[in-house]
């Protein structure tokens, strides 16, 4: 079971519950060993345009001036919780091209960074939404957002890479993992190979569940994780998502340990910062 989650929400997100404390609380528990606060970052207001902006939630996150309180909170959660448990400072991230100085500016911040890719960009500037937007074409910008990324080197982990399923339909509009998905997984699997960056099952996709019985939820995505196991390399993580300190604990959880048994997956307990 969890040991170790490096995915968790707080309030300052505004689509999430609790403060630091309560997810210290919660861990501790859960019987945790670490845990690793990963809200939101803030998005600037001029990294999109406004319609963007607002269709994507980004006035939502947290703001930059709430940067502060929030590492505070981790600081003092520190001090009260030392010998129980060991808690990192992070933030979930989105990749936007042309912002660089700003992803190192978050990186210096905190201990780490998770990618997480709600939206992404193509060539020319446009717009993709993850949940909702990812096609046959749209696949491609998906990913090399990802590769890009990646490459940068301010990444520790890849959160739920098999986000682009979500909604996913091949080129005659079905719903298929076809060749074009296949690959994708591919690509995102062997940059992270590459660059070593831990990729997360995530445990939060299965409220998403749509067929219980043959594990198959939108996210986590059984045939990403059927190509995924093919890797011994890869280093792979489990991440709770938690936007709710009750998400730490409780038989939810099972859930994603029988998805993990039932394609013979290898996780590892504990993630170490190389990013
Ligand atoms: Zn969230
Ligand atoms: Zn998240």
């Amino acid at each position: 079971m969890l040991k170790n989650n490096y995915h968790t929400h707080m309030r300052f997100c505004n689509h999430a519950v609790g403060d630091v404390r309560d997810y210290c609380l919660a861990a501790i528990k859960a019987n945790l060993e670490e845990l690793g606060m990963t809200d939101h970052a803030p998005i600037p207001l001029d990294f999109m345009n406004e319609d963007d902006y607002r269709r994507t939630w980004s006035y939502e996150n947290m703001k930059l001036e709430q940067i502060d309180s929030y590492l505070a909170q981790i600081n003092d959660s520190r001090l009260e919780f030392k010998d129980k448990l060991k808690i990192y400072s992070g933030f979930e991230t989105e990749y936007l091209y042309g912002h660089d100085d700003y992803y190192h500016m978050l990186r210096r911040k905190v201990n780490y960074l998770n990618l997480g890719i709600h939206f992404f960009n193509d060539n020319n500037g446009k717009l993709y939404d993850t949940y909702s937007e990812v096609d046959y074409n749209s696949l491609e910008y998906y990913v090399k957002t990802i590769e890009d990324a990646l490459e940068t080197g301010l990444f520790n982990t890849l959160v739920h890479p098999d986000l682009f399923m979500y909604d996913y339909h091949n080129k005659d509009g079905k719903r298929e993992f076809d060749d074009a998905a296949i690959n994708a997984t591919k690509r995102i699997i062997e940059v992270c190979i590459k660059n070593d960056i831990y990729v997360e099952i995530n445990a939060n996709g299965i409220k998403n569940d749509y067929d219980k019985d043959f594990m198959e939820f939108l996210y986590p995505y059984i045939d990403f994780w059927r190509i995924a196991k093919d890797y011994p390399e890869l280093k792979i993580i489990v991440g709770v998502d938690a936007h709710d300190p009750k998400m730490l604990y409780g038989d939810h959880l099972k859930r994603i340990y029988e998805l993990i048994d039932v394609v013979g997956i290898k996780v590892l307990d504990k993630m170490v910062i190389h990013h």
